[in-house]
């Protein structure tokens, strides 16, 4: 080193620099001080909140960026990344002084600044999200520069007014330590989070802090006495590792307590162990030695080598119960794995050959596709957030392959991540070998078999109530779009203009209304031209949507059911009226049917004379009951439907003829039999039995449907 006056230059600098020194000549070095001595320049006149010169900050996001093991890009950039926005200096004089590179990863940067989040409403927020990754797919590393920029921040907090602070914790939250666990950089998640959570929530982790402390000499001398045991352990079989002691971090045990409503001495991770081995098959070793020295917890074994997390995450997990009876949490990972742990994608850009893991590369084949998907307009601003914030579940298809899906992701999701045209032919699934319902949320582990469906012509709107991530909706809208979109929103929105003009109401008014949202059966998860689409491919009539709004006058229905005591005259019971009665739950009897009276110390209820458990009923407690004026109430009855058709057609039809008959109809719920039939039950407003069969009736000689009865449970 001979031009490097490192004496010099400050402590931050002299420690990135040495991270660099291995990969880096010294030329290099020298352009990163030069980097440095712009931004210092730049920025002379500013001072921090805090009241230090402005430049303590670049040089602290540079060593932050430095740890992380990466590139001399990243680190100029780091130094530089205020530069331009703060100061007189501009995109062009950094691209000339320091290169393209460097220009265009500060560029990024500044400008997911000038976007204020603090200020702006939720979905202007999942837009900055957006629009950072969307940087971030061209060069991840405006997102590492970003994340480091913030972390700094934060751990410069005190110096900003409460508010700020709170502020500032709670994006932190929303936003980057997720982006940074997605990301796999674990050392930054934990940090990010730990900071926010002091700032926001201080009492609670002052508690946490203080307990941690109070135990902390003891836990150590446990740690110890385990490290050696297993140490001595795996030396006997010649093996070598590195074991830590692993301390939990404070947000994670708040997490554990509040989530889990678990206390303090509940959590036993407390103590944790985590062994660092050469080679990915000694992991397996070194756990059957951990397995042999101590009882693992049934369960709590892990094997995320085998089926690694979808943002790259290997390691093998065991929860063993120690010789002192207490359980003890430890990790098993290869030192390559342990790198990419807490690096995540950053391990990887330490090596200019740009080698990146297959993890790696789906997360950025899937940027992109989120982007497409974005620009387009098939996936919104919520979609994004709610996929940034979610876990995971890892399912597995019938040949064992892994997918990683959002937690609550249904089977719908599941079919459209095997094959889009797998999602398009979905006809329903086998979760573990048995038929579930559409709305099954799936757990970590299920096998899913999708059962496919090859008349199908595509996908129903009706799945966007169950897609529970983003591209499985992207994909759904993109094949109406494909199809006819344009022309159902033309469609129902002409038949919404004919509406709202005999009802005084806007388009608008309508759409918002949680009216429309009820009749079309929908959730969150529908925009606009999805209930628009819906409303035209039902092709209902305007008057349909007129009834929704002109039906608030009318009386709502008594409804009867087992809950409610039905008086007055509606049952005699011995001839007389005005007594007391209530409709039994098992067989649900409505008017019309013979029914009987069983006297219990509850008082009489009501079964229908063919009820078993109106069999065998002592003497005394059987009592005469006919039923008298019923004419104003409403009586909640069930009809079971099954259907050869899976697309949801018949439904829709039977929904649309019913309407017009002046049925109210409660919930539809939809499950597969096991020759893979559609079965609706659905439950509806009668005024007596003779309604309902007339109904059934009617149903019956409607298309595709092969049986309909009533059914006598509810
Ligand atoms: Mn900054």
């Amino acid at each position: 080193m001979t031009k490097l006056k490192m004496e010099r230059l400050p402590e931050e600098l002299r420690k990135t620099l040495g991270y660099l020194f291995k990969n880096y000549t010294e030329e290099e070095l020298i352009s990163v001080v030069e980097a440095y001595e712009y931004a210092k320049i730049c920025h002379s006149s500013q001072i921090r909140k805090s009241g230090e010169p402005y430049i303590n900050h670049p040089l602290n996001v540079a060593l932050i960026l430095a740890e992380l093991n990466l590139d001399i890009v990243s680190i100029k950039a780091g130094l530089l990344h205020d530069v331009a926005e703060d100061t007189n200096a501009t995109l062009a004089d950094i691209r000339m002084k320091f290169g393209e590179e460097v220009a265009h990863i500060v560029d990024g940067v500044t400008k997911i600044d000038k976007i204020d989040i603090s200020k702006t409403n939720i979905d202007k927020k999942a837009e900055t999200i957006l629009k950072m990754f969307f940087a971030m797919a061209q060069d991840i590393r405006v997102i590492l520069v970003k994340l480091a920029d913030r972390l700094h921040n934060m751990r410069t907090i005190d110096s900003m007014p409460r508010l700020k602070q709170e502020e500032k914790s709670r994006e932190t939250f929303q936003i980057f330590s997720p982006i940074a666990h997605r990301l796999g950089i674990h050392s930054l998640k934990w940090q990010l989070e730990d900071l926010a959570f002091k700032h926001l929530y201080p009492n609670e982790y002052e508690k946490i802090a203080d307990m941690v402390d109070e135990k902390r000499a003891n836990r150590e001398l446990i740690t110890e006495e385990y490290k050696s045991l297993l140490q001595l352990s795996l030396a006997r079989q010649g093996i070598n590792c590195d074991i830590s002691g692993r301390e939990k971090h404070f947000y994670s045990i708040w997490q554990k307590m509040t989530k889990k409503g678990k206390t303090f001495d509940e959590i036993y991770d407390l103590i944790a162990l985590r062994v660092l081995t050469e080679t990915e098959r000694e992991c397996y070793y070194v756990m059957g030695l951990v397995h042999n020295l101590w009882k693992p917890i049934p369960g709590r074994v892990k094997d995320y080598i085998a089926t690694p997390k979808s943002n790259g995450y290997r390691s093998l997990h065991t929860t063993v119960i120690t010789h002192r009876g207490e359980p003890l949490e430890i990790q098993i990972r290869s030192k390559e794995m342990h790198n990419e742990a807490e690096y995540g994608l950053a391990a990887h850009w330490l090596y200019k050959e740009g080698k990146m893991s297959k993890y790696q590369q789906n997360w950025l084949k899937k940027l992109e596709e989120w982007h497409q998907d974005y620009k387009q307009g098939y996936t919104g601003f919520k979609d994004f957030q709610n996929e940034l914030q979610v876990e995971e579940v890892y399912i597995f298809t019938p040949k064992g392959e892994v997918k990683h899906l959002p937690a609550g992701a249904t089977t719908i999701d599941f079919a459209y991540s095997v094959h889009t045209e797998v999602g398009h032919h979905f006809a329903g699934a086998k979760v573990n070998g048995k038929i579930v319902q559409n709305s099954y949320e799936l757990k970590n582990g299920d096998i899913v078999e999708i059962i496919v469906n090859k008349n199908r012509s595509g996908p129903s709107l009706d799945w966007l109530k169950w897609a529970r991530s983003s591209s499985t909706r992207a994909k759904i809208r993109r094949f109406f779009k494909k199809r006819d979109s344009d022309r159902l929103v033309d469609q129902g929105k002409d038949i919404l203009r004919k509406a709202s003009k005999r009802l005084n109401l806007s388009i608008d008014d309508i759409l918002a209304s949680e009216k429309i949202t009820e009749f079309l059966n929908l959730n969150q998860n529908f925009t606009e031209n999805d209930i628009l689409m819906k409303i035209g491919d039902a092709n209902y009539s305007p008057e349909q949507i007129i009834t929704l709004f002109t039906e608030e006058e009318e009386e709502e229905p008594i409804v009867v059911d087992g809950e409610k005591v039905k008086s007055k005259n509606t049952v005699f019971v011995n001839g007389e009226s005005g007594i007391d009665v209530k409709i039994a739950h098992c067989c649900n009897p409505l008017p019309g049917d013979k029914v009987v009276g069983i006297m219990s110390k509850k008082g009489i209820t009501i079964h229908a004379a063919s009820c078993p458990n109106a069999q065998d009923v002592k003497e005394g407690e059987l009592v005469d009951v006919k039923w008298g004026d019923t004419e104003n109430e409403f009586y909640l009855a069930q009809i079971v439907l099954e259907s050869s058709d899976t697309s949801g057609k018949v439904l829709k039809d039977i929904i649309q003829r019913t309407k017009e008959k002046n049925l109210k109809m409660k919930e539809v719920n939809t499950k597969f039999n096991d020759w893979d039939y559609v079965v609706y039950t659905i439950s509806v407003y009668v005024r007596s039995a003779g309604q309902l069969n007339d109904i059934i009736e009617y149903w019956k000689g409607l298309k595709g449907i092969s049986r309909v009865y009533r059914a006598r449970r509810k």
